[in-house]
């Protein structure tokens, strides 16, 4: 039915980069033939999941959309991808992305954008555009995405189908290409909380290939969500949240949820994260130092596109070894105009004589944004507000304009700084017909609770 849905929805949409129904149907056959023979199938079995293109898996093209990687075959699985397979998943092939996962609208890719199931001349959002809206039109039930400053709640927002990052640590990275390797968090789309539960169930815990996953008993978080929680939810609402460039209908739609959980018997009160408003500046600096130098690794030697034409075409090119010229030459190919920028940015804030007043200054921030959580926590269960501050924006509106598009983020970043997590749900439809997303974020390592507060929302 997938297979179907895919063949004729997608040549409009562009979510599913490549996707082979005869693989598919033969990873599906062998998970019959296993329940035929009496074995125990996983808890996964048979179930479709489409996989964000920055994401390994072996002997598959896995590009991050960039012509950097355009011919890239891992000779290896990333750990979730290996996980989904134990649990009898069945693959569904690769999704669009933004360039390296840089962006929030999915037209950095260099397969073009991915479009909007709800209005096609809009943008799905970003990174994770494909998965969010192969998830929206059901090309996929679920799908895996990253999210390094939103890329899984936004694109999950702007789709109306449910997106959670969880806690930094509590899904291996390894496998997962690198753009901001202290932001960057593997998760699941669903359409529904039971879903993106199911999912994480099989794909997070403690993985010896990443050192930064952490050794803390996965939950079965599906059970999780039946569980009678022993007192009623504490919703928390920041006064911060409420500022300029908030979109009226998505404010509406953040105070009508209030009054749902209030309604549901959870207790609404007012907090304050008062540095989040130097959230955008902090992830800006961040996210790019982290990237250039992940992104160094593309030279065209070991990784990567390797320019044939890399004569000299200046004069001060021609005082420059070969090798060099050839590595410039192959960077400049491939990279997009977007990534480019980031490796510049990252560079700039790390070399010598600005580091300090730049880098080391934007992770003083980053820590006063992670005090700010921990201070809210005290007192609330979860914190309620937007995903993004708009909903689905036209293909080609803000892609002109890098601050704009970076100013999407101002909801989703603080979470990848503070390393909690955090999870996107439908919040119903603005007057003219588009989903409206609204966020969730609960103490690292809560996502029992995020999970069961967003199932008394759905
Ligand atoms: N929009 C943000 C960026 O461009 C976040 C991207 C992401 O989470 N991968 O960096």
């Amino acid at each position: 039915a997938f297979a179907d849905r895919i063949e004729a929805h997608n040549g409009k949409l562009n979510a599913v980069l490549d996707f082979d129904p005869a693989h598919a149907l033969e990873q599906a056959r062998a998970i019959d033939a296993r329940r035929a023979q009496g074995h125990d199938l996983g808890p996964l079995a048979g179930v479709p999941i489409a996989i964000k293109d920055n994401i390994c898996r072996r002997g598959e093209l896995t590009t991050c959309c960039s012509r950097m990687l355009a011919s890239y075959r891992p000779p290896f699985d990333a750990t979730v991808i290996r996980r989904l397979h134990h649990a009898g998943a069945v693959i569904l092939g690769r999704l669009n992305m933004d360039e390296f996962a840089m962006g929030s609208s999915n037209e950095t890719s260099c397969f073009g954008p991915a479009r909007n199931p709800w209005d096609l001349e809009r943008s799905p959002g970003g990174s994770s555009g494909g998965a969010a809206a192969a998830v929206a039109a059901s090309l996929a039930p679920t799908a895996l995405g990253s999210d390094t400053g939103g890329s899984i709640r936004q694109p999950a927002a702007l789709t109306g189908v449910v997106g959670l990052k969880p806690t930094y640590g509590r899904v291996s990275r390894y496998g997962l290409v690198a753009f901001a390797s202290s932001l960057d968090q593997i998760g699941p789309f669903g359409r529904e909380v039971a879903d993106v539960a199911r999912v994480l169930s099989v794909i997070a815990g403690r993985d010896p290939m990443d050192s930064t996953s952490v050794d803390r008993d996965v939950p079965d978080y599906l059970a999780a969500l039946e569980s009678k929680p022993d007192r009623p939810l504490r919703v928390g609402l920041a006064r911060e949240f409420f500022s300029e460039g908030l979109d009226p209908e998505v404010e509406s739609a953040i105070r009508e949820a209030a009054r749902v959980f209030e309604a549901e018997g959870a207790t609404v009160s007012e907090i304050s994260l008062p540095n989040s408003k130097h959230a955008i500046p902090a992830y800006y600096i961040v996210a790019p130092a982290e990237a250039s130098s992940n992104l160094a690794r593309y030279d065209g030697t070991i990784f990567g596109h390797r320019a044939e034409d890399f004569e000299p075409k200046t004069d001060a090119e021609k005082d420059l070894p070969a090798l060099i010229r050839m590595m410039m030459a192959s960077r400049a190919e491939g990279f997009g105009p977007e990534v480019t920028r980031r490796i510049m940015l990252g560079t700039f804030v790390l070399s010598a004589g600005y580091a300090d007043r730049y880098y080391v200054q934007a992770l003083k921030v980053r820590r006063l944004i992670r005090d700010d959580f921990d201070r809210a926590f005290q007192n609330v269960d979860v914190i309620l507000g937007p995903t993004s501050p708009v909903p689905a924006f036209k293909v080609g509106e803000k892609l002109s304009d890098p601050l704009a598009m970076y100013l999407l983020d101002v909801y989703t970043g603080p979470a990848n700084l503070a390393g909690i997590p955090g999870i996107s749900l439908p919040g119903g439809l603005t007057k003219s017909g588009l989903p409206i997303g609204i966020q969730l974020q609960a103490p690292a390592f809560a996502e029992e609770t995020l999970l069961r507060a967003a199932r008394i929302f759905e």
